[in-house]
């Protein structure tokens, strides 16, 4: 397993404990849970509060197996939780993560190279200062700059990661 798996793993299972920590839930004497969170192609009707076109789609299932769609205002109102907010940070880190594998995987083999043979990287310190921060700040989903991107392509390169 990848450093990139492991880290969309983490992802993966903390919107599981954030699903689970309010659903499922009550909604006009129905019990629902949240089984997905989508971008519509083509764009749908949200089935509660009528409004078209909705991109962002929540799908709630009762019970006894109904499915309802419904937009951001809807299933944010219903839940009384930002779920909207926080499957858009979600899915966007999920993004940043998985354009950013190559990085990622390259920086920590690095890393773990380096760990296990210090002497065979020539690394000053500041540069495994840098790369340190930048997989943490990638692996946290933020972009790496430009100039993080070139100390890493620069050391992959070095170390036949590329
Ligand atoms: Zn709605």
């Amino acid at each position: 397993m990848t450093k990139t798996d492991e880290v969309l793993d983490e992802l993966k299972m903390a919107s599981v404990a954030f699903m689970n920590s309010f659903f499922p839930f009550e909604y006009e004497d129905t019990t629902y849970r949240l089984v997905d969170y989508y971008v519509a192609f083509p764009w749908i009707k949200c089935e509660v509060c009528y409004n078209y076109p909705i991109q962002y789609v929540s799908v709630v299932r009762s019970s006894d197996g109904q499915d309802l769609h419904l937009c951001d205002e809807c299933i944010d109102l219903i839940t009384k939780r930002r779920v909207s907010e926080w499957f858009k940070k979600f899915r966007a880190k999920n993004e940043t993560v998985t354009s950013n594998r190559r990085y990622i995987d390259g920086i920590d083999s690095i890393l773990t190279a380096h760990k296990r043979r210090p002497f065979a990287i020539q690394m000053p310190e500041k540069d495994l200062d840098e790369l340190q921060k930048t997989l943490e700040q990638l692996c946290n989903g933020f972009e790496p700059s430009r100039k993080q991107q070139q100390l890493a392509e620069c050391y992959m390169e070095l170390s036949g990661f590329i």
